[in-house]
């Protein structure tokens, strides 16, 4: 078995790395995928990737990719990421949106969503989580009553990002109020000028990122918009987001912030603490853990096999190398991780981020438990 890169792995790591330089600005490296300040300017860096067929190197040829391996876009999304993710929100069109459009849309879906997203020039926000499900996803309350060739929306979403720049919502509503719950999810594909659509700023204590409410109120949805069968978009959306749990490699970030923070101890000579060398070294191995796990679901992945438990392992180590790299940082500046906008202070705010956005550490843990370990439930 071969681990290591192919030289043609190799030289596009570096001509991508080259690209992000020269096209991000200094600046914006390190920040994490946020409203600002990306929103706008990545429609302009996403059609520049798209030019280069970088975008959606991954998806078939027919839909606008280039049938390159999965490798190819592991390397193009670690790459992104450690640079503060200059795509803004459109990483989710290509990991996770475009492909779940791809394995259940209709043919006008696809005609109508998928080569904008392949070129690089469309916003989209999801519309998961309410109030009272967030974890507990499927009970959700927001409702799409049939109304002849429509469906009349009602109900709340919270926590969403990006949906102030957003076109259209990935959006999950019940389609009928009795029976499993799992079975009584449908999906649809809402452009977000629909009227009765209303989004709001929600405050919180993230800074780096914004989240909204969204209203849905009386919202009119042609069934068209709707994906996959009726009461069925659960299964999809559990496959779509199964890749996604190690899309988002965060360790390729950590690792960098790791660096830069492993320099400013060692130019203020704090590594004769032990300590810190301690702390800078399992920082370090958690970025690699996290960064070995996710090359194994991706190689499973590639080779057809279905959505198993090492996601839900591959997305804990993500998040642990994210805190050990924000604790040591922290530890390493002291109280100028106070400094808003600063590095740890970005770094302190994306940990906390990771254990919660696209579903929390604990949840991911009691999937394990049972999944992994096979502990009985509630053990
Ligand atoms: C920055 C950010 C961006 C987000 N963007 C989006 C978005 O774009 N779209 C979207 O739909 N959602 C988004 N979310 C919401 C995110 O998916 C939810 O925060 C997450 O699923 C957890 O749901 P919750 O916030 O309702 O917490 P809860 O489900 O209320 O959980 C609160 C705490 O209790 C713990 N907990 C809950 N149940 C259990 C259990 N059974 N066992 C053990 N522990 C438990 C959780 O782990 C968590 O620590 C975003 C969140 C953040 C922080």
């Amino acid at each position: 078995m071969e681990f290591a890169w192919s030289e043609d792995e190799v030289e596009f790591r570096q001509t991508l790395r080259a690209f992000i330089r020269e096209h991000v600005r200094d600046e914006d490296q390190l920040l994490v995928p946020g409203e600002d300040p990306y929103s706008d300017s990545s429609i302009e860096f996403c059609r520049k990737l798209a030019a280069k067929g970088w975008l959606v190197p991954h998806w078939p040829k027919e839909y606008g990719g280039s049938d390159a391996s999965s490798w190819i876009f592991a390397i193009t999304s670690e790459e992104l990421w450690a640079a503060g993710e200059p795509r803004g929100s459109q990483y989710m069109n290509v990991n996770w949106i475009g492909p779940a459009i791809i394995a259940a849309g209709t043919p006008e879906q696809k005609a109508q969503h998928l080569g904008r997203i392949a070129s690089g020039d469309v916003l989209w926000c999801q519309g998961f989580s309410e109030l009272d499900a967030g974890s507990d996803l499927v009970a959700m309350q927001t409702f799409a009553k049939k109304d002849g060739d429509h469906y009349v929306v009602n109900g709340q979403k919270i926590w969403t990002s990006y949906a102030s720049k957003a076109e259209y919502c990935f959006l999950l509503a019940k389609t009928r109020q009795d029976g499993d719950p799992q079975h009584s999810i449908s999906i649809f594909l809402v452009p977000m000028n629909t009227p009765g659509v209303r989004v709001e700023v929600v405050p919180t204590m993230l800074d780096i990122h914004t989240v909204h409410r969204l209203t849905f109120e009386n919202v009119r949805v042609p069934a068209s918009c709707r994906m996959g069968a009726e009461n069925a978009g659960w299964p999809i959306v559990r496959d779509a987001l199964s890749d996604e749990r190690v899309g988002t490699p965060r360790y390729a970030r950590a690792e960098e912030v790791l660096n830069r923070v492993v320099e400013i101890a060692a130019e203020r000579g704090l590594f004769a603490d032990g300590r810190l060398q301690r702390m800078a070294s399992h920082a370090s191995a958690a970025c690699r853990a996290a960064r070995l796990l996710s090359y194994q679901v991706r190689q499973s992945r590639s080779k057809g096999a279905g959505a198993g438990p090492e996601a839900y392992i591959g997305r804990v180590a993500i998040v642990r190398a994210e805190r050990e790299v924000a604790e040591f940082a922290v530890e390493v500046v002291g109280e100028e991780s106070l400094l808003g906008g600063s590095l740890v202070d970005g770094e302190f705010r994306t940990a906390m981020i990771a254990g919660l956005g696209g579903g929390s550490y604990e949840m991911q843990l009691n999937l394990i438990a049972r999944l992994w370990l096979r502990l009985p439930k509630g053990a």
